[in-house]
């Protein structure tokens, strides 16, 4: 059994506390830190509600600010935990990989760091941070796996799994990830409006013909037809993977596509281009001043409180395209996950699940050694079978869908 110490509070850390909670015979106590404990005490009251704890054990809640290096690695000691999964605010990735590194803590995280004072992260993203502390996991002997998430993350795998196993040689990975659940509020958010909103305020990179691409965000739309949700709309966005795929496969063409509804984007255009979405304080006539992203985050919805409404499915997976014995080759490896069986089970919506669920079979896996690397990786230089297996019985499971038809990947 290996300790886990989750750090967040949010919708993604209410399914990753579930699923450790559920599988906590391989994992053992596990401790919630955020800052505010009154939400690390509500998730622990939602899973003694469901009773989900799969054998007795320890479940406790911590306040932190994981801002404070030497406060998570004392943290870290105080609990005794050997598997930090990091499913705070990305600001506070680097503070939380130093005190793993401190302490020889595996780590884990499902996005990149990002500055508070910058809007958007530009490439090369995990140059910009993670990567400059490879080297240092590689001598303190720390697994660190980086963007476990679903986007970046199964994505990840599933692309390593189409190359390796569907295709000799490969020429575009193209990631789709389309939302078609209907959360029933006039304009929300799916997880955090800051985070959300910065991820579509920049340039939008590409990695296409062996050089950085560069677009304007809503410029390139396209209709994708795919299963169970259809015919869906999305548009080439900037994203985490699209970097650390394109620098381990630069000969393929790696682009990531995100679905937007026409009101959604409306309302971000004009969010936009009056100002509100800048991280730039300013300053009101009566001289308070304000950022107006904060605000914007303070008055829309909580994401975590869309939950019991949200029906819908979900549709994320990789079109990755190449050769197979000298012939044109595709194929479409991808999960579908429903917001209303998100909810019953662990009382999120859908997009929080398909985030959370994978840093828990990634720290199962790291508990029992398959994946347990003593430095750090991205998710596509892991062997994503015993991910994607474990991935089957957790509750995301894959599908793969070429000319041989649509059928589970492991058939
Ligand atoms: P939320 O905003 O719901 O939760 C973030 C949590 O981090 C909150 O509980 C917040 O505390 C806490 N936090 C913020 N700053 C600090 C700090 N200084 N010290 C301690 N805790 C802090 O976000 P989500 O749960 O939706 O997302 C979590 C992460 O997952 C993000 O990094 C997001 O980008 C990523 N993500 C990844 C996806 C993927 O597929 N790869 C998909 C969706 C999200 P407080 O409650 O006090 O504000």
């Amino acid at each position: 059994k290996r300790n886990v110490l989750i750090i967040g509070a949010g919708g993604v850390a209410q399914v990753v506390a579930h699923k450790c909670a559920q599988n906590n015979d391989v994992l053992g106590d596990i401790h919630i830190a955020s800052r505010t404990s009154a939400k690390c005490d509500a998730i622990i009251d939602s899973i003694r509600e469901k009773s989900s704890l799969k054998t007795d054990g320890v479940l406790a809640a911590h306040a932190l600010d994981a801002m404070d290096s030497a406060a998570v690695a004392q943290l870290i000691r105080d609990t005794g935990v050997q598997i930090v999964i990091n499913v705070g605010s990305p600001f506070v990735n680097m503070t939380v990989l130093e005190a793993c590194i401190e302490t020889g803590t595996a780590y884990m995280d499902t996005a990149i760091h990002e500055d508070p004072t910058k809007i958007c992260e530009t490439p090369p993203w995990y140059g910009n941070y993670e990567w400059q502390r490879r080297d240092r996991c590689a001598k303190t002997g720390t697994t660190a796996i980086l963007g476990i998430g679903f986007d970046p993350g199964v994505v990840n795998a599933y692309a390593k799994l189409a190359i390796d196993d569907y295709l000799d040689e490969v020429t575009s990975i193209d990631i789709v990830d389309i939302n078609a659940g209907s959360h029933g509020r006039w304009f929300s958010t799916n997880f955090d409006p800051e985070i959300n909103f910065r991820e579509f305020t920049g340039t939008v990179y590409s990695w296409q013909n062996g050089n950085w691409q560069t677009n304007t965000m809503f410029e390139v739309g396209k209709t994708w037809d795919l299963p169970v949700v259809g015919q869906q709309k999305a548009y080439m966005t900037g994203h985490d993977e699209v970097h650390s795929l394109a620098t381990n496969y630069p000969q393929a063409d790696v682009r990531f596509w995100m679905g937007f509804g026409d009101h959604y984007i409306n309302v971000f255009t004009v969010l936009k281009n009056l100002g509100l979405l800048s991280e730039q304080p300013v300053k009101t006539a009566e001289g308070l001043e304000v950022i107006p992203l904060k605000v914007v985050k303070a008055v829309l919805p909580d994401p975590s409180s869309l939950a019991p409404d949200y029906t819908g499915k979900t549709c994320i997976g990789d079109l990755v395209k190449g050769t197979k014995d000298g012939k044109p080759t595709e194929v479409f490896v991808y999960n579908i996950a429903d917001h209303k069986d998100a909810y019953n089970e662990v009382g999120s919506q859908g997009i929080s699940y398909t985030a959370g669920v994978p840093p828990v079979a990634a720290a199962m896996l790291i508990a029992n050694g398959t994946w347990d690397t003593g430095t750090m990786v991205n998710v596509e230089e892991l062997d994503p079978k015993p991910f994607l297996t474990l991935l089957d019985q957790i509750g995301l499971p894959t599908r793969v869908k070429d000319a041989n038809g649509d059928r589970p990947w492991n058939a």
